[in-house]
């Protein structure tokens, strides 16, 4: 199992600086099959080809965005809890999450919000970077949840928000740059 298992949360010296050796956990949620695997493929494939002992549910990059770098430790929880205690420790230990529905799935969609309100009841006294993604948008014809449903559930749900398709990899690189700008952002804020 991988070390990173066995991490406790966020310590208070940690605080939004990420983990000690400067990098972030960012945590995937979301139902089965609404492409959370796919989402971080798309970055193991481009920029660490070659990184064969790479954990699948697990992965690093290290995105320069503004001139800037910044490490990612990705993180597929869904895979994670199938061999841990689950999603409470997960809730716990991000950084930052992306919560993934899929626009073909209504039912995928509600979870999100659940997840949301789950994550907004544990960490209630910290402000986390969470990004809403409604992923697939490449099925124009099964899609059941509309672009400015997304949106609105994201201003309810005080996150920002983004449509991907994995596939057709569009608007995945925003997407993770997005999270590196929502986590900067919160850093400079950090100091009072
Ligand atoms: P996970 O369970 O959330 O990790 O979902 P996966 O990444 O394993 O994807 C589940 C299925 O949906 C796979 O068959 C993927 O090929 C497919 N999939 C993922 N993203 C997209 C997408 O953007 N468009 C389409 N058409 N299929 C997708
Ligand atoms: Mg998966």
């Amino acid at each position: 199992a991988a070390e990173t298992d066995e991490t406790d949360g966020p310590s208070k010296s940690e605080g939004s600086e990420g983990t000690s050796d400067g990098l972030f956990r960012v945590i995937l949620l979301g139902d089965p099959g609404v492409g959370k695997s796919s989402l971080v493929g798309i970055f193991r494939r481009e920029q660490d080809r070659e990184s064969a002992e790479q954990q699948q549910e697990l992965y690093q990059c290290t995105l320069t965005v503004d001139g800037e770098d910044t490490s990612l430790l990705l993180m597929d929880i869904c895979e994670i809890q199938k061999r841990t205690d689950g999603c409470n420790r997960a809730l716990r230990m991000g950084h930052a999450y992306i919560i993934v529905y899929s626009v073909t799935d209504r039912s995928s969609f509600e979870s999100a919000s659940e997840l949301r309100i789950q994550l907004r009841r544990t960490r209630q006294y910290e402000n986390i970077p969470i990004i809403l993604v409604g992923n697939k948008t490449d099925l124009v014809r099964s899609r059941e949840v509309s672009v400015e449903e997304g949106r609105a559930c994201a201003v309810v749900f005080d996150c920002k928000f983004i449509e991907t398709s994995a596939v057709l990899q569009h608007n995945v690189q925003e997407l993770f740059e997005g999270m590196v700008r929502q986590i900067r952002l919160r850093r400079e804020g950090a100091d009072p």
